[in-house]
C-alpha cells in the first residue's frame, strides 16, 4: 500500500475525550495501559484461570464450573429476558447442574470428542446451556443465525459435518426439515419445545425429555487447550463465509480481554446485545462475562430503541457491548427517548463490528455521558485485539490500541515478504504478530486461504488502517473496499463518517464507482433520517458539505438515496452489494443479508 496525503490523517479531527482518573467511580481494570503492557505475559493471564482438576484446559469449566465450586456458586450468573419480559435466572450452581445435563445427554446419544454440535435458535436460555454443556462434553459448538434461511443452515452443516442439531420446533419445521435428506451426517436432531411444551416431531428428540433423564453430575474429561472448542462462520460482508476453527485455549484471551477491554467487575451486570450466531455473542455474549464471574444479561428482543432502555435501566446494567448499527439507530432517534431515565447503573459503554464512526462517539457522551469505547477484532482474532480502555482518553473515530500480549502493525505486503510501516498516520494493512491464545487455528477445509494469512510470523487482517504516534489504530477500511481515484487512495470510512456529521443522514455507504479519467470515483448511498426529505436540494447540500470536510479529492462526486443500506444479519453495510448493484455485476453470496429482498 502506498503512502497518500488524501488517508494520512485521523477521521474528523474531534477533540479527544479525556478520562479523569478522580472521576471513576471504580477503578479499572487496568490503570495504567503503558505498565500492564510492559508488564505482561501469557504465563500471567494463564493465572487468571484455574485450568481442569487433572490439567488441561476446557472453556465451560472456566465459565461455569469453577464458579460453581467457589464463592460465586449462589449469585446470578445468567439473567434471561424473555421477548414478552418473562425471566428466568441462574445462580452458577444452577447453571452447573443445568449444563452437565446437557453434557450427559450429548454423550447419552452417542456424541463423542470433536463431533459438531450445531445451534439453530434466537436467544433463548437452552441455546446457552446447550453451547456450554457441549462444550463440557468435549463436542465442537457451532452457533448459528436463527433467521438464516433453510440453504445457509444446511451449508454450514454439510461444511461443518454436523453430527446433531439443537434448534426449536418451529425452526425445524420451517428451515431443517425438508433438507434433513442433504444431511447424512446429522444424526441427531433434539428440538426445544415451545413454553416447555414435548416437541414431538419425527426423527428428532425432545430436549426436556433428554434433560429429564440426565444426571446433574458430571465430570469433564481431560481436555487439551488445542482440542477444537468452536466453529464460526465469519460475517459474510466481504463474500462467502469462512468457517474459523477455534479452540478452548481461546478462553485465556476471552478471560483476558473482559477484563481489560470490557472492564469487566466481579458486582457487574454485563449486556451483549450480539447473537451468539456472530462470534461476538458467543465470545462475549457466553464466555468472557461467565469466565469473569459477571452476571450475563441476555435479551430475547430485537433492537428497539425503548425497550433497550428499559432494559438498561431497570436491570441496572453496568457495562454494556453492543454494535454501531444499534447505534446508529439509537442516533437516530436522538436523545429525546432517553430524558428521564435513571442509567445511573451505567458505566462502560462498548462497540464492535464496524467503524464506529466518530459523530457516533460524542453523540455518546452527549446523551449518555460516557462515550462508547471501539473495539476491534475479527471471527478469526477470536477475541478482542485493539481496543479504547476504560482507563484511557478516548479519540473519537480512533479503534484504540492493542490488547496487552498483541502486538498490532501497519505493514505493506512485497514479493512474498513484509515490511513494516512505521511512519504515524500512514494508511498500510493492519497485521498481528502471530501466536495469540484464540487465533484462529485453521479456516475449515480451506488450508490455502489459512496459510496466506500469515507471512513472516504476522498475520494479515486484510483490513486497512493507520497508527498515530500515541499508538492508536484508525479503520481506514477493508482492503477490497479501498478506493482509488486520480492517484488518491480513499477509505469509505471516511467519506461515511463526515456524511453522518450531517443532521440529515441517519447512515452511509461509500464505493468506488469505475471511472474512464479518475479510475473510480467517489460514490456514497445515504439513508435519511425520519423528517428529512431526500431531493436535489438535499443531494446538493450534502455534495457541498462533503467537499467542505473532506476537500474535492476525498468527497463523493455522487450521492443517491436509499431508503435502507443492504446489510449483514448482524448488521454491518455490505458495500460490496451496493458496488455490485450499482454496476449490475453478479451479486454473489447473499446468504448473509439482513432482509430477504432478494
Ligand atoms: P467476511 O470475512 O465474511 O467478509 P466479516 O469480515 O464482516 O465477514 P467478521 O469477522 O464478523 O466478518 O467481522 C470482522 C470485520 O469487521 C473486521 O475485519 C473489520 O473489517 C470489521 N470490524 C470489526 N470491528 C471493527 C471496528 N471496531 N472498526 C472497524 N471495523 C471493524
Ligand atoms: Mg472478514
Amino acid at each position: 500500500m502506498t503512502t497518500d496525503a488524501a488517508t494520512d490523517r485521523p477521521i474528523g479531527g474531534y477533540p479527544r475525550i479525556v478520562k479523569r482518573r478522580d472521576a471513576f467511580r471504580v477503578l479499572p481494570n487496568m490503570a495504567d495501559y503503558d505498565d500492564a503492557r510492559r508488564g505482561f505475559d501469557w504465563t500471567a493471564a494463564r493465572a487468571l484461570l484455574d485450568g481442569l482438576p487433572g490439567g488441561g484446559l476446557n472453556i465451560a469449566h472456566e465459565a461455569v464450573d469453577r464458579h460453581a465450586a467457589g464463592l460465586h456458586a449462589g449469585r446470578e450468573a445468567l439473567r434471561w429476558i424473555g421477548r414478552r419480559g418473562e425471566r428466568r435466572s441462574f445462580t452458577w450452581a444452577d447453571l452447573r447442574a443445568a449444563t452437565n445435563r446437557v453434557a450427559n445427554a450429548l454423550r447419552g446419544i452417542g456424541l463423542q470428542d470433536g463431533d459438531r454440535v450445531f445451534v439453530l435458535a434466537g436467544r433463548i436460555p437452552e441455546l446457552y446451556l446447550t453451547v456450554l454443556g457441549a462444550l463440557k462434553a468435549k463436542c465442537v459448538v457451532s452457533p448459528l443465525f436463527s433467521a438464516f434461511g433453510p440453504e445457509p443452515i444446511a451449508t454450514r452443516m454439510e461444511l461443518g459435518a454436523a453430527r446433531a442439531l439443537v434448534t426449536t420446533g418451529a425452526l425445524y419445521a420451517r428451515k431443517v426439515a425438508a433438507l434433513r435428506d442433504r444431511l447424512p451426517g446429522l444424526e441427531h436432531v433434539i428440538l426445544v419445545g415451545e413454553d416447555g411444551a414435548a416437541a414431538e416431531v419425527p426423527g428428532t428428540q425432545d430436549w426436556s425429555a433428554l434433560m429429564a433423564a440426565a444426571s446433574e453430575d458430571f465430570a469433564i474429561p481431560p481436555t487439551s487447550p488445542e482440542d477444537m472448542a468452536l466453529l464460526h462462520f465469519t460475517s459474510g460482508t466481504t463474500g462467502r463465509p469462512k468457517g474459523a476453527v477455534h479452540v478452548h485455549e481461546a478462553v485465556v484471551m476471552h478471560a483476558m480481554t473482559g477484563r481489560y477491554a470490557l472492564d469487566l467487575h466481579p458486582d457487574d451486570v454485563f449486556w451483549c446485545t450480539s447473537d451468539p450466531g456472530w462470534v461476538t455473542g458467543t465470545s462475549y455474549g457466553i464466555i468472557a462475562p461467565l469466565v469473569n464471574g459477571v452476571t450475563n444479561l441476555v435479551a430475547e428482543a430485537e433492537f428497539d430503541a425503548a425497550t433497550w432502555y428499559d432494559i438498561l435501566e431497570k436491570e441496572r446494567v453496568s457495562v454494556w457491548y453492543t454494535a454501531p448499527t444499534a447505534i446508529r439507530m439509537m442516533m437516530k432517534l436522538g436523545a429525546a427517548p432517553l430524558e428521564g431515565r435513571d442509567l445511573s447503573a451505567l458505566r462502560f459503554m462498548a462497540s464492535v463490528g464496524e467503524p464506529l464512526n466518530p459523530e457516533a462517539v460524542v453523540w455518546s457522551q452527549k446523551a449518555f455521558g460516557m462515550p462508547f469505547h471501539d473495539n476491534w477484532w475479527q471471527t478469526e482474532t477470536g477475541g478482542i485485539m485493539i481496543a479504547n480502555f476504560a482507563a484511557m482518553d478516548v479519540k473519537p473515530g480512533s479503534m484504540g490500541r492493542p490488547l496487552p500480549g498483541i502486538e498490532a502493525a501497519i505493514v505493506e505486503r512485497r514479493d512474498g515478504g513484509l515490511s513494516v510501516i512505521d511512519a504515524p498516520m500512514t494508511s498500510g494493512e493492519l497485521a498481528l504478530r502471530a501466536g495469540w491464545p484464540s487465533m484462529m487455528r485453521g479456516y475449515l477445509h480451506e488450508e490455502a486461504r489459512y496459510a496466506k494469512c500469515f507471512v513472516d510470523g504476522w498475520y494479515l487482517t486484510g483490513d486497512l488502517a493507520m497508527r498515530d504516534e500515541e499508538g492508536y489504530f484508525w479503520f481506514v477500511g477493508r482492503a477490497d473496499d479501498v478506493i482509488k481515484t486520480s492517484g488518491h487512495l480513499i477509505g469509505p470510512f471516511e467519506v461515511e463518517s463526515a456524511l453522518m456529521e450531517h443532521p440529515a443522514v441517519a447512515e452511509a455507504g461509500v464505493i468506488g464507482k469505475p471511472d474512464p479519467t479518475a479510475g473510480e470515483i467517489v460514490k456514497a448511498f445515504v439513508a435519511l433520517k425520519p423528517g428529512f426529505e431526500a431531493g436535489e436540494a438535499l443531494r446538493r447540500e450534502l455534495l457541498g458539505h462533503a467537499r467542505k470536510r473532506l476537500g474535492a479529492a476525498v468527497a463523493p462526486k455522487e450521492i443517491d438515496f436509499r431508503q435502507n443500506l443492504p446489510k449483514t444479519r448482524s448488521g454491518k453495510i455490505m458495500r460490496r452489494l451496493l458496488k455490485a448493484r450499482e454496476l449490475g455485476l453478479p451479486e454473489g453470496d447473499l446468504s448473509t443479508l439482513e432482509s430477504d429482498e432478494r
